[in-house]
């Protein structure tokens, strides 16, 4: 019996891997620009960090969640998302005694015990960035022009931004209760019953459509944000509206996490079905006092990588041709022919062009088919009579054109053609 990747996930392979890093690389391309700094942290993390961060109720924690106990019995948890672990991390480090905003990017794997279909994995990758320590309308702002110009960067056509204000501390109480009283007269199943009366906002975000047919007259936030909060939700759409940046205000847009406050947005795909969200975030005013650190006003999003894949597949946009695995590719007949030419693939490397060479003593027609399969745009053929004569046969593969160039100049030669 062979193994078989874990139920859920699944292997990125060439030449499709190469294209996701550089998907992951064009995502994250507007935030470096803006200053933000790379940040990682552990893949694991104490589990109180998560349960407390993202939430008690909240579906991730409740049943998500990769939980194990160490050699020392310490509980602890793959990480889900990276906003807590960033949090943890500025509050443990101090970053947020200096300058403010802390403007961090990070990029990696995220595990969720989810039902795994197509888009949806346990294993998955997000790129995110976030800005803490400040409350400035101008900043949620930044943050979705970045995160939309790294979808267009990508030439993604169908993405649609929606927009939200879940309010702050002061008006969303009585948004809250006037929800909940809406919700404790409609006819819910008891899990959701109970959600009503711990977090009643996430049912807004239920996607079952039985559920969602009995929201109908639900009350919306957008009509009980305080003077504050409208003000500040108006100034986010009009520096959207101003950077060229669409978006639909979707007043029932909640988002899984429990520590969204204000803004909220997500970014969704129309190529994708059911698992449409393809990034999302907001600011989370009150993450850093849940963990225990000081008030820290902070925004931030998370981008799927899988699913902006997806998503450019979808659209034709990854395009059928195998992106060439190296330029120049060797083919040595003979001992000593290959003795020599392991040691013009290592100056070819030196020098900046990518080569590779046919290993395991094959023939030329097979180390030609090699060449062939490799995507590289020239063959270097050295048999024993050129190694003679100090020469090597370079042969564009394109053209099937060959011509002899001194071993000595061979480097020089091929650096000009390839670059
Ligand atoms: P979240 O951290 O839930 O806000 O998710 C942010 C983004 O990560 C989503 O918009 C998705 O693109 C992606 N994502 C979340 N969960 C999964 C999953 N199980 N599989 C693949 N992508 C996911």
């Amino acid at each position: 019996m062979t193994f078989q990747a874990p139920k859920g996930t699944f292997d990125w392979l060439p030449p499709r891997s190469e294209q996701v890093l550089a998907v992951r690389e064009a995502l994250v391309a507007p935030v470096r620009r803006a200053g933000y700094g790379y940040v990682e942290t552990p893949v694991f993390e104490d589990t109180q960090l998560f349960a407390r961060g993202v939430g008690e109720s909240t579906d991730i924690v409740t049943k998500e969640m990769y939980t194990f106990p160490d050699k020392a019995g310490r509980s602890l948890t793959l990480r889900p998302e990276g906003t807590a672990s960033v949090v943890r991390a500025v509050l443990q480090h101090g970053l947020h005694t200096g300058q403010l905003p802390v403007k961090l990017w990070y990029s990696g794997s995220q595990f969720r015990y989810e039902r795994a279909q197509r888009g949806r994995y346990r294993h998955f990758w997000q790129v995110g960035a976030e800005a803490l320590g400040a409350e400035d309308p101008a900043l949620d702002a930044e943050l979705i022009v970045l995160a939309a110009r790294g979808f267009s960067s990508l030439g993604l056509r169908n993405v649609t931004l929606l927009l939200n204000s879940l309010g702050d501390g002061n008006c969303r109480p009585a948004y809250r209760a006037a929800l909940q009283e809406f919700l404790r007269g409609l006819d819910l199943d008891d899990e959701t019953r109970a959600r009503v009366e711990i977090n009643p906002l996430r049912v807004l975000d239920d996607k079952r459509p039985e559920v969602q047919a009995r929201l109908g007259g639900a009350p919306l936030v957008a009509d009980h944000l305080c003077a504050a909060c409208k003000a500040y939700h108006e100034e986010v759409r009009a520096l959207l509206t101003a950077a060229g940046v669409a978006f639909e205000d979707d007043p029932r847009l909640v988002r899984g996490l429990d520590y969204y406050t204000r803004t909220t947005f997500e970014f969704t795909h129309g190529g994708l079905g059911s698992q449409s969200a393809i990034g999302g975030g907001g600011r989370y005013d009150g993450l850093s006092e849940m963990l225990g650190g000081p008030p820290l006003p902070s925004v931030g999003w998370a981008l799927g990588v899988d699913r902006t894949f997806l998503a450019m597949e979808s659209e034709g946009l990854l395009g059928d041709a195998a992106p060439g695995r190296v330029q120049v590719y060797g083919v040595a007949l003979g001992d000593d022919a290959r003795r020599r030419m392991f040691l013009l693939v290592a100056e070819l490397r030196e020098a900046g062009v990518s080569a590779d060479m046919a290993f395991g003593g094959k023939g030329l027609k097979g180390a030609m088919k090699g060449a062939g399969r490799s995507g590289a745009r020239y063959a270097l053929i050295l048999g024993e009579r050129d190694l003679a004569a100090q020469a090597v046969q370079v042969k564009d593969l394109t053209t099937a054109e060959q011509t002899e160039v001194p071993l000595a100049r061979v480097v020089e030669v091929l650096k000009g053609k390839v670059q």
